[in-house]
């Protein structure tokens, strides 16, 4: 052998050894690190108290429980509105759906025949990382447009495979909608499972749902071991008609509500899995939280808001707050975060991580809330908007709330005005049941100015779920 055959037979074997590293390998490292891979869990209508970490006594949730342990739980953690619809408009956006027209008071969210949807125009966490070399895909429920020019595929994500819309939507004719709803069989919603823009099963078999989006979502983290990847991975459970797979039936002292928690406590624990298995977990920031509050209307099938007022619907906590999960090991310190954050927070904080610049054509209502998340700074919100539709009923500032109007979360219920506003505490009265209006005129005032000034920043925009 001569010496330049033994070279390489050297450099071929300390390759091998993973001692030396490829050139276009460390640029590839070096490259993940700088951008950091991004992973939503959304979990549909789920409740502040549904998760054992956040007190629930009977639904057992080891893995998000373990998550919390070895991340963060956010126990002031809000989404942008009480419903579906402008829920994950503002998620996705970093903007309030008062100023991209996805809420309305006539028709709460998006139904079959709506011809609205998320605008063109908008940017979203997938379509600005994308353009930034990552992979994005949505797994689960959109939610945000079933007509083409609306769906994941043209809002920046490269892949997509759910349903288009909420699962209890396209009721088959002649059923009573609540009691189908409690009483459910996967043949009386005749919902859609699409893989892209093509259906590929109706009625989508809902049972194997949680299932199969895990499945999806750990091969889609196994393809993109080598690039950075956002999964925005966003369930149709707990949301009714409440469904699970034949290994979590009967299994929670809950009830059928705690099996569908239990399982995807278990999907966690699959994406988990998968990303040490890739060698990502140090790579990637994990989020589990919730889109909107627990349908109590549904009494046991519906989830549980713990010690905080209301639900799905409605502007108070219950409606709005939500458990929330940080996961980045080896980044984030772990502990309770009790600083105020929101959903609105994620594209400006994920697009900080991954060195892209915010858009300035725009107003954006998320602030960057990685010093909060890394320990490095204040944080930078101190105001929340409760809008219920297209109107805020209430205000936080600080520990303070004040309600301006309030109404039961669904029926026939009039809206009441309250004028001076209740104003509650919330570091000492969460659930938001000692009206100290008297004691605090001067917060009110303050409070009246907040609102005024965000009402000016608001420009009229076509109303996308009228259409
Ligand atoms: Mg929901």
């Amino acid at each position: 052998m001569n010496i330049s055959s033994r070279n390489i037979l050297i450099v071929y074997n300390l390759l091998f050894a993973g001692i030396l590293v490829p050139q276009s390998s460390v640029s590839a490292d070096k490259r993940i690190n700088s951008k950091p891979n991004f992973i939503i869990i959304l979990a549909d209508d789920m409740g502040y108290g549904d998760l054992g970490t956040f007190g629930h006594p009977t639904i057992k949730t080891p893995v998000l429980d373990r998550m919390a342990e070895e991340g963060q739980k956010w126990t002031n953690f809000y989404v942008s509105a009480p419903v579906c619809t402008p829920s994950r408009a503002g998620l996705l956006t970093g903007r309030l759906a008062i100023r991209t027209g996805m809420c309305s008071k006539k028709r709460r969210v998006l139904f079959p025949d709506s011809n609205g949807g998320l605008p063109e125009n908008e940017i979203t966490i997938a379509s600005t990382l994308k353009t930034s070399g990552y992979s994005t895909a949505c797994i689960g429920k959109w939610h945000l447009g079933h007509l083409p020019q609306f769906m994941p595929n043209a809002h920046g994500f490269d892949y997509f495979f759910g349903m288009p819309y909420s699962n209890d939507e396209d009721l088959i004719n002649g059923k009573d909608y609540e009691s189908t709803l409690v009483n459910p069989k996967v043949e009386y919603f005749n919902v859609p499972l699409m893989r892209n823009s093509e259906i590929i099963e109706r009625p989508a078999n809902q049972t194997t749902i949680t299932k199969r989006y895990t499945e999806e979502a750990v091969n889609f983290i196994k393809h993109n071991k080598d690039k950075p990847f956002f999964l925005y991975l966003a369930h149709s459970m707990p949301h009714l008609p409440l469904f699970r797979s034949k290994e979590f039936e009967n299994k929670s002292l809950r009830g059928i509500y705690g099996d569908v928690i239990e399982e995807l406590d278990w999907s966690v624990g699959e994406i988990l899995t998968a990303l040490k298995k890739s060698g990502l977990d140090d790579k990637t920031f994990v989020v589990f939280t919730s889109d909107n509050g627990p349908w109590t209307i549904f009494q046991d099938q519906g989830g549980s808001a713990g010690l905080l007022s209301g639900g799905k619907g409605g502007t108070y906590e219950g409606g709005m707050r939500e458990p929330a999960i940080f996961r980045w090991p080896g980044t984030l310190k772990p502990g309770i975060i009790m600083d105020m954050a929101t959903t609105l927070d994620l594209l400006p904080t994920f697009f900080k991580l991954a060195n892209v610049d915010l858009p300035k054509d725009r107003i954006y209502d998320g602030y960057d809330i990685s010093s909060v998340m890394l320990g490095t700074g204040k944080d930078p919100r101190d105001i929340v908007f409760f809008y219920r539709d297209e109107e805020v009923f209430a205000v936080r500032k600080g520990e303070f709330k004040a309600h301006f109007m309030t109404q039961h979360e669904y029926g026939d219920e009039k809206v009441t005005v309250h004028d001076p506003p209740l104003l509650f505490n919330l570091n000492i009265d969460p659930s938001e049941k000692h009206n100290i209006a008297d004691k605090h005129p001067e917060i009110i005032r303050e409070i009246k100015e907040i609102l005024k000034q965000h009402q000016a920043t608001l420009i009229p925009v076509e109303n996308q779920l009228d259409k």
